[in-house]
């Protein structure tokens, strides 16, 4: 069987990965499977534990860094993130393209440690940080003095787009949606 691949995908919170990535897995014909990674972050209202995230404490996440369990991990904005290895590698062994989303961190281990044709890269970019300000405050999920450390981080972060193989700009949401499911089929078919 055909092994799958990683679609890659990187950007600001606020950006809008979260509604690109929903309408990306509910189109079959890209054959995606979400790599749920873990975090030390506390979930929100909306979010469940094996679905979103695998919620730890910071004790068992540092248990997984030293068993070399992940195949990538950082620190954002005072938590901790991680992809778990063995649950990605299954996937891809059994044929699924997995979709990792993670931070630019993160990126750059992973992007260093798998095989260039194994990766397809996304950078996906607000049109503007008031833009993205604005898309923060509208979620409403985390409060004033987060939103402006998130908005800060993404002046630092969008200094490695070029990192990526592809930097979409998420201004109309349907357009941003086809851009990257024409990038996952023109892989698929590569
Ligand atoms: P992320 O996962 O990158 O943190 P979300 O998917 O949660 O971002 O999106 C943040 C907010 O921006 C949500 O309220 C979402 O509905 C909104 N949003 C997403 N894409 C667009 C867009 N193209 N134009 C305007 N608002 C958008
Ligand atoms: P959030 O707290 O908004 O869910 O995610 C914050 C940031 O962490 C986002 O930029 C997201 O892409 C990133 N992230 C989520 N999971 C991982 C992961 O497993 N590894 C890394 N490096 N970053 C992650």
């Amino acid at each position: 069987m055909k092994q799958g691949f990683i679609v890659l995908i990187s950007g600001p919170s606020g950006v809008g990965k979260g509604t690109l990535i929903n309408s990306l897995l509910a189109d079959k014909s890209l054959n995606l499977t979400f790599s749920v990674s873990m975090t030390t972050r506390k979930p929100r209202p909306n979010e469940k534990h094996g679905v979103h995230y695998f919620f730890v404490s910071h004790e068992t996440f540092l248990e997984n860094i030293e068993r070399n369990n992940f195949l990538e991990h950082a620190q954002f904005v005072g938590n901790r993130y991680g992809t778990p290895r063995d649950y990605v590698y299954t996937l891809l062994n059994k044929g699924k393209n997995v979709l990792v989303e993670i931070e630019v961190d993160g990126a750059c281990q992973l992007l260093n440690s798998v095989p260039k044709d194994q990766v397809l890269s996304l950078y996906i970019m607000p049109p503007t940080v008031e833009d993205l300000i604005k898309r923060l405050r509208h979620r409403g999920s985390e409060d004033e003095a987060t939103i402006m450390q998130r908005a800060e981080r993404f002046k630092e972060e969008v200094k490695y787009k070029d990192l990526y193989q592809w930097t979409i700009i998420n201004d109309d949401l349907q357009t941003c949606i086809d851009e990257v499911k024409a990038l996952i089929r023109g892989k698929i078919n590569s």
